[in-house]
């Protein structure tokens, strides 16, 4: 699937996920879904033309990724006598990756942010580790997102490789400009989205209501997606 379809399904899907707060907690929903943006687009740092090294702040993700974090993934893997799979759609296509490089982050992030509290900004600022927290959130849920996405596609991936050679695939074509599935799966979300958004803010609906609500909505719609997509 393409860069900007990876952006837009998941942007959408975690707008619909966390749009029930998005009036309440603007500042924390905005980092969180940077870190979708980011994390929508790592698992394809395994393709050297990925559209990540062509953005900006992504790009710095994507550098990091292959200097920091990757070199951690294989230890992780080698450690657990798995065999890792550098080629495109391979082992940075799963979840078992997914959550090594989310810690990886979250643990690179924490002694960055400790270091800059204690030296440069001389406060322990607590409330920031709450913000790198949700943004390392966003970047595991953007590349669950991104898996999900590529689980469409003609290539398929094995989401659960090493634990489970479960093969998910669809009969989207990556580049075929004609197919216009994913538009309108990412027109489903947004309408979606709005309605999350709308329920507490118009309706007074109760936020947690509307988030429950929500992930049952988002599972069911992305089975929807999948079956669409065969
Ligand atoms: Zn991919």
């Amino acid at each position: 699937m393409l860069s900007k379809d990876h952006i837009a399904l998941s942007i959408a899907s975690a707008l619909l996920l966390f749009g029930a707060w998005l009036f309440q907690e603007p500042l924390l929903i905005a980092v969180g879904l940077i870190g979708v943006l980011v994390g929508s687009l790592l698992p394809d740092t395994d393709a050297p033309d990925s559209r990540i090294y062509y953005m900006k702040i992504p790009s710095l993700f994507g550098n990091a990724m292959d200097y920091l974090v990757i070199p951690v993934i294989k230890f992780v893997f080698r450690k657990k006598k798995f065999d890792y799979n550098p080629e495109h759609r391979g082992s940075l296509h799963t979840v078992f990756a997914v959550t090594v490089y989310s810690i990886a982050f979250t643990v690179f992030g924490i002694i960055l942010l400790t270091f800059h509290n204690a030296f440069i900004f001389q406060d322990w600022n607590l409330i920031s580790y709450l913000y790198l927290l949700m943004f390392t959130f966003g970047l595991f849920f953007g590349g669950v997102l991104h898996l999900m996405e590529d689980s469409c596609t003609k290539s398929g991936i094995f989401p659960l490789y090493p634990y489970n050679e479960w093969y998910l695939k669809g009969g989207i074509s990556t580049g075929n400009r004609e197919d216009d599935r994913p538009e309108d799966f990412s027109k489903a979300l947004i309408v979606l989205a709005v309605i999350s958004i709308a329920g507490p803010l118009v309706f007074q609906f109760n936020p947690i209501h509307v988030f429950l609500i929500s992930i049952v909505t988002l599972i069911a719609i992305w089975m929807l997606f999948y079956s669409i997509s065969q």
